[in-house]
């Protein structure tokens, strides 16, 4: 055996040189099982131990758990900032009955905001799942095993796995993986590209959807300008507060306020707002309501859409405060901004009297009922010279032994090419009702069409088809002669009726 020789030098004593071997004995085959075995025997990189290692392994460890703890860091900011920003939010909304949520600029999603002790259960119990059949696997301190066989390369699915599973974290924080810490998750190229897709779309989606619910009229809420307007009218004394929402239709929504005063004058004291929504979608499907009324033709070529739904506030005005000057049961309008219709409450006490279709009505009420139909029918036809135009048991209330007929702004003018057509389907509908509760059965609905419009299209064999096909053919030779005459040949009773107060004109 060679004596180790202890070198001095001016840095200290040299570090012992190894101990040398033969040739042979590098050679033995003994050797190198014993070297085999003793590595086999090395402990599994398993548990805190591995960051201890100095592997190059050990480092992307240590990289991750820093990763981790910047992430709580992180964590714990933007929760300690949600918390900032909701006392801010109580503190701007105080005692109000309208609020505006910040809730757009919440830093944690609610879905990660779980912070209670009993998640903390959850994730220790499934760390140390007692019934998992397995220890998990890890990647061999080594890239291979055995002689030349069994080599791990970055193909490897085991690895590959693995290492989607930690890529996850960079561009989907927020989606839930599974387990993690302890569980060894490994997502196939397959699904990770699914998932990655699945993310930029989410992402891509939400933003959509951020900014669609900022800049419209969305279903249950407003938006952001809507509320301003609202908070304006309350600040100016207009209304004393807005209570809530009666109704949320297609295309508007509608809420119940106290109204204040206006220019010295009182507002009643329920009013309704009835905000039209300024998601065009559903006043797509309307413009022929609207654009071939002699009333608005001019105007509606020239504006943009959102201007086109202020348009049909103005038309829901007008119409309004003609039926109102012909004594027709129906809201009284108060005010008009913008999108925002203001008018009076039909029912008491914050309770909107019942849809035609919803009332609990006897057959004496019936009967007076339909009675009064027919007689606003014919007033709205012949002296206020429209044409409802969605007349329905959902678009009349029944409010003290009275009909009142509203939503009114998509009605028309009988010299609008379509307006016979929408008279009839009116009567379809007031038939069916009325007849289905076995009242104004002796009154089919073409005599029903007749008695309203005081025309008189002959009653075939009752075919429908043929009764439509007369219609239609009185629209044309009417729209003929109107055009032969000009447009604004209506007698003065006709022409509208100045609202109580003018529209809002600013932008
Ligand atoms: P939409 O075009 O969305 O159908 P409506 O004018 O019919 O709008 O209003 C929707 C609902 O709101 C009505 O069915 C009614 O219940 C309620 N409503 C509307 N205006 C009034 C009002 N002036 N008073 C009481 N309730 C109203
Ligand atoms: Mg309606």
């Amino acid at each position: 055996m060679a004596q180790s020789v202890v070198l001095k030098g001016p840095w200290g004593p040299a570090a012992p040189e190894p101990p040398s071997c033969s040739l042979t004995e590098v050679m033995s085959e003994q050797l190198a099982t014993q070297l085999e075995e003793e590595n086999q025997d090395y402990p599994p990189l398993t548990g805190p131990s591995a960051d201890l290692l100095p592997s190059s392994s050990s480092s992307s460890s240590e990289t991750t758990s820093d990763l981790m703890l910047a992430q709580m860091l992180q964590m714990q900011f933007d929760r300690e900032f949600d918390d900032q920003l909701l006392r801010e939010e109580k503190k701007f909304n105080g005692g109000s009955k309208v609020s505006i949520s910040f809730e757009n600029y919440r830093m944690v999603h609610p879905y990660a905001d779980s912070d209670s002790s009993e998640d903390e259960v959850d994730w220790q119990d499934t760390r140390d799942d007692p019934y998992r059949a397995e220890k998990p696997q890890t990647t061999p301190r080594r890239g291979f095993t055995g002689k030349g066989k069994n080599i791990t390369t970055k193909h490897d699915p085991v690895a590959c796995g693995r290492k989607n599973t930690a890529r996850m974290d960079n561009f989907a924080p927020g989606v839930q993986v599974g387990d993690g810490m302890g569980m060894d998750l490994k997502l196939s190229n397959q699904v990770f590209n699914a998932l990655k897709q699945h993310c930029n779309s989410e992402q891509k989606r939400s933003a959509r959807l951020h900014e669609k619910k900022e800049h419209s009229t969305s279903e249950q809420a407003v938006d952001p300008r809507t509320r301003l307007l609202m908070y304006k009218m309350v600040s100016a004394g207009v209304l004393e507060n807005i209570n809530g929402c009666i109704s949320t239709g297609k295309e508007s929504v509608v809420f119940h306020a106290n109204g204040g005063s206006l220019e010295a004058r009182p507002v009643p004291g329920e009013v309704v707002l009835k905000v039209y929504k300024t998601t065009l979608n559903e006043f797509k499907n309307r413009d022929r309501y609207i654009k071939d009324d002699y009333r608005f033709i001019d105007r509606f070529s020239k504006l943009n859409p959102r201007k086109v739904i202020r348009l049909w506030a103005e038309k829901e005005m007008h119409n309004l405060a003609r039926m109102g000057s012909a004594g027709i049961p129906c809201p009284a309008v108060v005010l008009l901004k913008k999108h925002i219709l203001v008018m009076s409450f039909i029912g008491s006490g914050l309770v909107p009297a019942p849809k035609l279709k919803d009332a609990a009505l006897d057959r004496a009420d019936l009967e007076e009922a339909f009675r009064q139909v027919l007689h606003v029918m014919q007033q709205l036809y012949q002296e206020c010279n429209l044409v409802h135009a969605d007349l329905s048991e959902y678009n009349m209330l029944w409010h003290e032994g009275k009909v009142w007929l509203i939503d009114v702004s998509q009605s028309v003018e009988p010299t609008h090419p379509h307006a016979l057509e929408f008279l009839f389907r009116d009567c379809r509908n007031v038939s069916t009702f009325f007849q289905k509760r076995g009242v104004g059965e002796d009154l089919s609905v073409y005599e029903l069409f007749n008695r309203v419009s005081g025309l008189n299209i002959p009653v075939g064999e009752g075919e429908e088809a043929e009764f439509m096909a007369e219609i239609e053919a009185f629209e044309k030779r009417n729209e003929d002669h109107v055009q032969r005459r000009g447009k604004k040949c209506f007698p003065a009773s006709c022409e509208d009726v100045g609202p109580p107060l003018q529209p809002d004109s600013d932008d």
